[in-house]
């Protein structure tokens, strides 16, 4: 016997089979409208797809009481393909089966009708949730790329065009750097590509060119996706455009730089005024006016102070200054300088000093360096006890680097806020009781200085316990900057 013929092949079949399957026989009524159909025969995964048993010799409109008010369209469809035998597909919603299905509905035979049909709820769903997301970036002002791992681009918001000039569809499936033409030295990308293909994120300032051939400057901060091997599957680039930010930084820096600079005139000439009572040339000056005048001349000084951070802080910002080193003796610029804050701190110091035999000359910008010592002294006074102040001061040659140390017996620096005290403005609190006239801005500036000519700064220390500062240059020395403007020493 053919096994087709097999009353079982069918159904056996029919159960095999990986989609849902429905036969059944049209109900009309009166007017040729079809009203219900009833199931002849389903298939096992009819059960599993829908959740529905013992359907067979039921009615639909028994098995889904809902589904006429649910699909007003389900039983027309049926009805037509029954009537006319041409296929029709769909997908829809079956609220009384809660789930997206996409059904195939064929007839072979007048009045009756063959469903298959799969469940596609999940695809439907993450479908959804995936225009969720696409709304999401879309509709977010930074630029967000989706590249393959070759950087070739698969995904562009729309922000891409508003930020670059190029509409999303003309960036996906290039290479991003032949877009925007790298106006970046090669050695950034070097590292780009570096950082990223470590599986690094990699995150920077850039300058990128917008279509129209503008420069912009943006932050970047691209990220690898991995799959589940570990893999880079993806690179993930969110930018944000700054130019505009970036312009009121420069314009805000210049003034501040060319306000300071007016603002050294007058405090110079008031030291120069002050000096010439001080001494007396024009007239005798007696104990309470020789107090005042040194009160005036020292709060002028720390006026001069402040000016000059104000004016190298608006130069650092601005990456405007120049590095010209030459040799000089370190143990000098010290001995300088523990002097002059003696005398401005009228105290004497237990100083003790360690300098490294191998130590000569050391290559550098003499007011750069005179504005590091003097940043480190004058911390370690300030915040050191009045009658008993020791700093050790140490030099170190050690791998290349020159390691100078700085250590007190002061207020130290609270675990708490140790984190925020390179940063601009910050003061501790307890500095702030032990010593009322700091302005935060020092640390700042030393590190944006050390950082500059490629060095470090760090400290130890725990409240109450001292403070000890480090600052390591290379042993070579400073390399020469070229720039518009020299930093000013502090005092
Ligand atoms: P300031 O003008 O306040 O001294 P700095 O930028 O030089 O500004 O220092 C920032 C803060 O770091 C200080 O206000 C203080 O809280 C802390 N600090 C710096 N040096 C020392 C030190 N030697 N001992 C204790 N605290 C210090």
């Amino acid at each position: 016997m053919n096994p087709k013929d097999s009353p079982n092949f069918y159904r056996s079949l029919f159960d095999n089979m990986l989609d849902g399957l429905a036969y059944g026989k049209m109900i009309f009524d009166e007017q040729g409208r079809p009203i219900d159909y009833t199931y002849l025969l389903v298939n096992k995964n009819f059960q599993r797809l829908t959740g529905l048993n013992d359907v067979e010799g039921k009615k639909v409109t028994e098995v889904m009481p809902g589904i006429a008010a649910s699909n007003p369209d389900w039983l027309e469809i049926h009805g037509r393909v029954a009537t006319t035998g041409k296929p029709e597909h769909f997908e829809t919603y079956v609220a009384p089966l809660a789930g997206w299905f996409y059904l195939s509905i064929y007839s072979t035979q007048k009045g009756f009708f063959v469903t298959m049909f799969q469940n596609i709820t999940e695809r439907v769903e993450s479908q959804k949730e995936l225009e969720k997301f696409k709304l999401a970036l879309d509709n977010i002002s930074d630029n967000v790329i989706i590249t393959d791992p070759e950087g070739i681009v698969v995904y562009a918001n729309k922000a891409v065009e508003h930020v670059t000039g190029y509409k999303p569809e003309e960036a996906v499936g290039k290479k991003s750097g032949a877009l925007w033409k790298k106006p970046m030295p090669r050695e950034y990308y070097q590292n780009l590509w570096g950082t990223i293909k470590q599986k690094k994120v990699f995150s920077s300032e850039i300058e990128n060119r917008r279509k129209n051939g503008e420069l912009y400057t943006a932050v970047i901060s691209i990220s690898p996706i991995l799959n589940t091997n570990g893999e880079v599957e993806f690179f993930v680039s969110i930018e944000r455009d700054i130019t505009q930010e970036k312009e009121v930084e420069r314009a805000k820096n210049e003034f501040l730089s060319l306000a300071s600079h007016q603002l050294r005139t007058p405090p110079s000439i008031i030291s120069w005024y002050t000096e010439m009572l001080q001494s007396g040339e024009l007239g005798p000056i007696n104990k309470k006016q020789t107090d005042y005048l040194a009160e005036i001349y020292q709060a002028n000084k720390r006026m001069i102070a402040i000016i000059n951070s104000l004016l190298n802080i608006s130069r650092i910002e601005m990456g405007t200054f120049s590095i010209s080193a030459k040799e000089i003796d370190l143990k000098a610029i010290v001995d300088e300088t523990v002097r002059e804050l003696s005398s401005q701190f009228k105290r004497t110091i237990t100083l003790k000093t360690d300098y490294d035999p191998a130590m000569g000359l050391f290559k550098a910008d003499p007011n750069i360096m005179q504005i590091l010592i003097d940043n480190l002294f004058s911390n370690a006074f300030k915040y050191s006890p009045p009658g008993n102040t020791q700093i050790e001061v140490t030099t170190k040659i050690k791998d290349g680097s020159l390691l100078l140390s700085v250590k007190d017996n002061g207020i130290g620096i609270p675990a708490k806020d140790q984190i925020r005290v390179f940063e601009k403005l910050f003061r501790a609190d307890n500095a702030v009781s032990a010593n009322p006239d700091g302005t935060g801005l020092g640390l700042y500036m030393a590190k944006k200085i050390t950082d500059g000519v490629g060095g470090k700064i760090w400290f130890e220390s725990g409240e109450s316990k001292g403070a000890t500062f480090y600052v390591s240059l290379p042993a070579s020395g400073m390399k020469e900057k070229t720039g518009t403007t020299t930093l000013a020493r502090i005092s």
